[in-house]
């Protein structure tokens, strides 16, 4: 239970991109622990909204893989690809509160703006969308959807909300503060770090940040566990849910899996498919980057003896703040 009384819900929300890895299985290890370690429920939600990055077969390997490693969900999947009408749902609510506006820029008229504003692109870093077309398009024709962030006056939350309050300091400065159970106070200035954000994309596809807010709202997500490079989205994504009256999730982000090269681990820099003619072997490795005690006596434990274990020991490091 959570403290509200809601069913612990959580999930896992791959983008079948390719198969999982190393930081992915990770991941999925810690949201299928938590779920266990609070007696919850644990879904899959194949997240195959970005058509041109995912590969054929994608989704249905990602779910073999998850059996092999006996993280069975409690539903069947979904997949966002058969959702679209909750998002359309979603973006016509906030057209209709005013908080999103079309946008007529190219990627080449935004660097442009930027530079104009004398703001150098610095390697791998973003500069927040200058807002060109936040006060109208000009004869210019609409080509994608962004969250007006300055325009977002605070909702009403829901009764159902089961976070801390969220602050949101004030309409000019969207300070927005949120509590992460393993990275502790965050806070983030939504308009200074990425400004106004995308909802629906230039070719017609919807955003992550949309679709996973509408999806979290719709299946009644609890917990939010992911990796941590996911956690300067959380802002983003608590000011969608503001604005469309659902309750925030909690959030819990994980350890990366750091690549030979310093980077993160992902399919971009290289990342080995996993190996798993041995099962527990892998769920084994992904326990000890989330600092997990390793097995006793592992050549000998069964998969499921493992997986008990390990949620032991995930109650013991992350439930104190709930129960
Ligand atoms: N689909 C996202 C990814 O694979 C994760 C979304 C999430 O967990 O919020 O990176």
């Amino acid at each position: 239970m959570t403290g509200s009384g809601l069913r612990y819900t959580g999930r896992f929300a791959p983008s079948p991109t390719g198969p999982l890895h190393a930081g992915s299985l990770a991941a999925a290890l810690a949201s299928w622990l938590d779920a266990r370690a609070h007696g919850g429920r644990w879904l899959v939600r194949i997240e195959d909204v970005d058509t041109p990055r995912c590969v054929a077969g994608g989704g249905e390997f990602i779910l073999q893989q998850l059996a092999a490693c006996g993280l069975l969900p409690d539903a069947p999947p979904e997949w966002q690809s058969a959702r679209t009408a909750l998002y359309e749902r979603a973006l016509a609510q906030l057209i209709e509160q005013g908080d999103t506006y079309p946008c007529a820029c190219s990627r080449k008229d935004i660097e442009d703006a930027q530079a104009a504003l004398g703001h150098a692109r610095e390697r791998h870093a973003a500069l927040p969308y200058p807002g060109t077309c936040r006060h109208g398009l000009h004869g210019r024709a609409g080509r994608s959807w962004r969250f007006h962030v300055a325009n977002f006056k605070q909702k009403q939350v829901s009764a159902l909300d089961y976070q801390a309050p969220i602050a949101i300091n004030s309409v000019a400065n969207e300070l927005v503060h949120w509590q992460d159970r393993r990275l502790g106070s965050q806070v983030q200035d939504v308009a200074a770090a990425v400004g106004d954000f995308v909802l629906r994309r230039a070719d017609g596809l919807w955003a992550y940040q949309l679709a996973v807010v509408v999806d979290d709202a719709d299946q009644g997500i609890t917990d939010v566990v992911r990796g941590e490079d996911l956690a300067d989205n959380t802002p983003r994504q608590i000011l969608l849910q503001q604005a469309l009256g659902v309750p925030a999730p909690r959030y819990l982000h994980t350890p990366l899996v750091w690549g030979d090269n310093g980077e993160k681990l992902s399919k971009q820099n290289g990342a080995q498919a996993l190996d798993l003619s041995n099962p527990l072997l892998a769920l084994a490795q992904a326990a000890q980057v989330l600092g997990l005690p390793a097995l006793e006596d592992a050549r000998n434990r069964s998969l499921s003896d493992g997986l008990h274990a390990w949620a032991a020991a995930w109650r013991r490091n992350y439930n104190g703040d709930r129960d």
